[in-house]
């Protein structure tokens, strides 16, 4: 029996499970003989996008739900080694250690923030990077209630005004209103937004960046441009500056980078830890492993190295599952290839920004943009959770998601 396993059960590790499935049947191949393996640190598909709203207990699915249908065998452990060599990878289970063999690998391990060597900001940052840390914030805002009132007891910090860091912003206050309101401290709900360079959304451009400012000023979140966090504590946040900002909440959004998994493979990676692939989406250098979302360096044309969103983590999965069973089985696959491209960005009460095309020309803005964003991060973004095979298998024809509502 030949095994294909999968690492990650996020938006690429998901998709290219089904997808690797429903090529399959399609060939009428049988799981006696090809086996399709999806190996992840916990039962759950996490809807990372949406990690900066309030109750995030609702933002994970069993991974059963979309597994099961389809036929794919699911292991919960946490992958260590993978060795390209012997063709294998070790599992960390509760119970002991596994090592699975491979005769193709998907790995779809993701990203995660990265954590400088900054004082207390282990012990006292927050961050919206994994569901744990989602929940970590959530219970420390529902809990502020509680705590001695201090100054800064309703003021929160965002460090990094990128696309999540004002994302998490523009909730904030909202959040933090919600609970003031319970001992009548609205008026004390400060938010602000610490970012490095020259200006908030860096990535923007400059179309949609005087939107983005608007929307922050209309919100009341301030924002520190032109500053470096030098320390985080239990009390609030200092500025390289100088500058001392007392602040309960502090939150951590200033980057992330490839899963370190990605270190096992023995290629060049760029500088955010991805490895480079063709445009079938294999690593280029390693013949047997493919891989898909924030780990994959994947051009989406001829100009444009695809993002870490799940805009492309959510096609390349597709793509990757369906190529990983066409070179085992000796068919030709498919290339990825992603041309549109929108950035949709929450700005919380003021509404969202809907931009097309990578200089972010802007579409739609206020609470048009809002539905938008509403629809693809409650609708668009999910596999679908009938628990129907056809279903998930018809999904995964549709390479490219439909953001139009
Ligand atoms: C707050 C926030 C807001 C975002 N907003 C947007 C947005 O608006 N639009 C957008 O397109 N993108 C957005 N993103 C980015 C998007 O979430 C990622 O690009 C996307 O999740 C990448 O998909 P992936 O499958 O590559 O990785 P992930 O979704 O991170 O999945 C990786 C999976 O691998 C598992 N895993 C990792 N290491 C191991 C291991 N060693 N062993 C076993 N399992 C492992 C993880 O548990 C996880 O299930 C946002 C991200 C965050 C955090």
């Amino acid at each position: 029996m030949k095994r294909i396993v999968i690492i990650g059960g996020g938006f690429a590790g998901v998709w290219s499970a089904i997808s690797a499935a429903r090529q399959l049947h399609e060939r009428q191949i049988e799981r006696t003989e090809v086996e399709v393996v999806l190996v992840n640190r916990d039962p759950y598909f996490g809807v990372r996008p949406r990690f900066y709203e309030q109750n995030p207990q609702n933002l994970r699915i069993p991974l059963s739900q979309v597994l099961d249908p389809v036929g794919v065998r699911f292991i919960e452990g946490e992958a260590g080694k993978i060795d390209t060599n012997e063709q294998s990878v070790s599992v960390r289970q509760k119970d002991g250690q596994l090592d699975l063999a491979y005769d193709r690998l998907v790995f779809a391990a993701g990203s995660q923030l990265v954590l400088p060597d900054l004082a207390g900001l282990h012990e006292y940052a927050f961050s919206t990077d994994t569901y744990q840390e989602a929940l970590k914030l959530d219970d420390h805002i529902n809990g502020l209630i509680d705590s001695d009132h201090v100054e800064g007891k309703y003021t929160a910090v965002v460090v990094g005004a990128g696309f999540t860091g004002i994302e998490i912003a523009s909730e904030m206050t909202d959040r933090l209103k919600k609970v003031a309101k319970q001992e009548n401290k609205e008026s004390e709900v400060k938010v602000i937004l610490v970012q490095r360079t020259s200006a908030v959304a860096p990535d923007m451009g400059e179309h949609s960046r005087p939107i983005v400012e608007q929307a922050l000023r209309d919100m009341n979140i301030e924002t520190y441009v032109n500053e470096t966090v030098s320390s985080i504590d239990s009390e609030g946040v200092t500025l390289q500056s100088g500058g001392r900002i007392p602040a309960l909440t502090a939150i951590w959004s200033a980057g992330v980078k490839a899963s370190p998994l990605a270190e096992h493979f023995p290629v060049e990676k760029d500088e955010l830890g991805r490895m480079p692939v063709d445009e079938n989406l294999r690593v280029i250098g390693l013949p047997s492993v493919f891989t898909a979302g924030d780990t994959a360096l994947a051009m989406t044309d001829e100009d444009h190295a695809a993002l870490m969103t799940c805009q492309h983590a959510m096609p390349q999965g597709k793509i990757a599952g369906h190529n990983v069973v066409c070179d085992l089985l000796g068919i030709e696959g498919i290339p990825y290839k992603q041309e549109q491209y929108v950035t949709c960005l929450d700005l919380g009460p003021w509404g969202a920004l809907f931009t097309n095309g990578w200089d972010r020309i802007p579409q739609y803005q206020g609470e048009e943009a809002k539905k938008i964003k509403m629809n693809i991060n409650q609708a668009v973004i999910y596999p679908p959770l009938t628990g129907k095979r056809e279903d998930l298998f018809e999904a995964s024809t549709q390479i490219i998601p439909d953001t139009s509502i």
